[in-house]
């Protein structure tokens, strides 16, 4: 309860954040238990993704089968399309785990996420041939004496393919809208885009990040079993055997060979919303976005969403009569206004004043705060940077359950802006392995994955092209 005397001060006073602080730990902690409860549920969606096609999780078979043997060489492009940029990558693998990269990158405008499917992918060809131009040779040139490019195409969302170079849309995920492409072949999309803006490439597979990195990391790394990415967006994928996957039973694959499965784990307890501890700030999130209902996991981990969860608190705050009396607090109405970029600062900042928290809410939201107020918002930052840690433990130990994988451990390949920048992030994560499974935790450990978008998506390409040279696509 507040006195009259804190009424008439113009900030909160140290005590009223405090007992503010005292409601949001309790909403956003996760106990130990909780997360094995959790864990249990994500285990068995999993499982239910494997039995048949159309399930939350949606398990998917990549076509990309078993793991590159190291030896994979020769010189592909890449391209991938992630949640945030555009990268033009030529990848020469020399074997033995090496490799060189050269690269261009392009951020996506918001208008290019909501246009037309089609020009997105025009867009995307327009930056192929202009990177070909530049690195390799004239395209023109090449198109006239039939060379064409052997290219891997790493496409960020949720694709159900039955070939290794096709494959349809299931739904935009990341704020992506763009119209006439959910449900239709994306690879379609682009190989017409190619051809008319005439760029000597042949498109030999189309991948996920998360299925790069596993390929990527297990190239350098032969412990690597799963590959997770923490970024904009949040997924996983690992090695499954042919015959434990259900849904694979009637397509005559050998019933031993191992095929890398997309999980597509960000769609976690969407719709029904059983499982997750979801605040009201996290319906805010789901009910205000472009996409109601889905990529429920997702939206309480990944780097697209943190940064709004913690807004949407303060603003809260804010109707509330605690923070900013008398400000204007119009910048920071803003939907997405607050990035996640600034948890990490927050966070991060060294200084017993905390000015780097200054800096940002009088530079971005021409806010004033006092100590207690700064103190107070990295507090909340910090609860909700562990949880999305500790929920993405959860997933990873869902996999390591599904795959058996406690007792003898096993390394997990992790990308991703938020894995990479977040301070302290992957500790938690590791943090909450122990939670979850004890000391036998420690046998699972996450380290920084090599570049499964551009290298992975390339050694794909490789391992597609051996394929078809020993008949079997
Ligand atoms: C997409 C996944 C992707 C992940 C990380 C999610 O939104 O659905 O396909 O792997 O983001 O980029
Ligand atoms: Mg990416």
């Amino acid at each position: 309860t507040r006195t009259n005397e804190e009424e008439d001060l113009p900030h909160a006073t140290k005590k009223t954040m405090a007992d503010h602080l005292r409601k949001f730990e309790t909403l956003f902690t996760l106990t130990p238990q909780r997360m094995r409860m959790i864990v249990d549920a994500f285990t068995e969606s999993l499982e239910i993704g494997l039995e048949s096609p159309g399930q939350v999780v949606p398990m998917i078979p990549t076509f990309v089968f078993g793991w590159p043997s190291g030896h994979e060489t020769g010189e592909y492009l890449a391209l991938d399309l992630g949640g945030t940029n555009l990268r033009v990558c030529l990848v020469t693998l020399n074997g033995g785990g090496k490799f060189e990269i050269t690269q261009s990158k392009y951020r996506l405008s918001e208008e290019q996420k909501h246009d037309d499917g089609q020009k997105l992918f025009n867009f995307c060809a327009d930056c192929v041939k202009t990177f070909i131009d530049s690195n390799i040779g004239n395209s023109e040139e090449m198109i006239k004496s039939g060379v064409k490019l052997p290219l891997g195409f790493t496409f960020s969302y949720p694709c159900s393919q039955d070939r290794i170079d096709h494959g349809v849309l299931l739904r935009w995920t990341k704020g992506f809208s763009a119209p006439n492409t959910e449900g239709q072949d994306v690879t379609a999309l682009f190989r017409k885009a190619l051809e008319d803006h005439k760029v000597p490439v042949d498109l030999v597979a189309l991948t996920c990040d998360t299925t790069g990195t596993l390929i990527a990391s297990a190239y350098v790394n032969p412990k690597t079993k799963i590959a997770v990415i923490f970024g904009t967006g949040c997924n996983a994928a690992y090695m499954e055997t042919v015959k434990e996957i259900p849904k694979l039973k009637d397509h005559g694959f050998a019933s031993d060979a191992e095929i890398a499965i997309n999980c597509e784990w960000g769609a976690f307890d969407s719709y029904k919303h059983e499982h997750l501890p979801r605040t009201k700030y996290d319906v805010v999130v789901d009910e205000s976005s472009n996409k109601p209902g889905e990529q429920a996991f997702e939206k309480l981990i990944s780097g697209r969403y943190l940064g709004e969860i913690l807004r949407l608190v303060i603003c809260d705050l804010i109707d509330e009569g605690v923070l900013f009396l008398g400000q204007n607090t119009y910048k920071i109405e803003i939907p997405y206004s607050l990035d996640t970029a600034f948890l990490s600062l927050m966070e991060s900042d060294p200084t017993d004043e905390l000015l780097m928290i200054i800096g940002i809410f009088t530079h971005f939201f021409a806010l004033e705060t006092t100590l207690a107020e700064r103190q107070f918002f990295r507090a909340l930052a910090k609860l909700i940077g562990k949880r999305s840690a500790r929920l993405s433990a959860c997933g990873i130990a869902a996999i390591v359950k599904r795959k058996d994988l406690l007792d003898e451990g096993c390394s997990v390949g992790a990308d991703g802006s938020l894995y990479n920048k977040y301070p302290g992030f992957a500790d938690r994560v590791h943090e909450g392995l122990q939670d979850i499974f004890g000391d036998k935790g420690l046998n699972i450990v996450t380290h920084h994955a090599e570049d499964g978008s551009g290298i992975g998506s390339a050694i794909i390409a490789a391992m597609t092209k051996q394929r078809k040279e020993a008949g079997l696509y």
